[in-house]
């Protein structure tokens, strides 16, 4: 008796949809597991790693880029919409960068147990 190969299409770890093209492969349970774009950017372990970036690269740049304000007390109204943009931006760039880190081409499940 000969194993059939069949073939099933990729899906999601967590939320089991299919993936068309492009899938994320993400640690679930010590293991690496294709998750789709939803999923992917929902991922705790990676918003926590981005929000530690941004908080440490967010305040070295704002105290660069406006600490003479800061610690004279002198903050213009104008550069306060600059302060959470200077902690968004590498939040952003680690969240993006993480993501095309885990991007990889989808691989179809082989079931070889039939
Ligand atoms: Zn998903």
């Amino acid at each position: 008796m000969t194993a059939e190969l069949i073939k099933e299409p990729a899906a999601c770890a967590r939320c089991g949809r299919d993936l068309s093209s492009t899938s994320y492969e993400l640690l679930l349970n010590a293991t690496r597991l294709p998750h789709c774009l939803r999923c992917a950017v929902q991922y705790r372990p990676m918003l926590k790693r981005s929000l530690v970036v941004g908080l440490i690269v967010g305040a070295l740049q704002t105290a660069i880029n406006q600490g003479n304000f800061i610690f004279v007390g002198e903050l213009p109204a104008a550069l306060a919409w600059k302060i959470p943009l200077t902690f968004a931006v590498p939040f952003i760039v680690a969240t993006v960068g993480g993501l095309l880190n885990a991007r990889g081409p989808v691989v179809d499940r082989a079931d070889t147990t039939g």
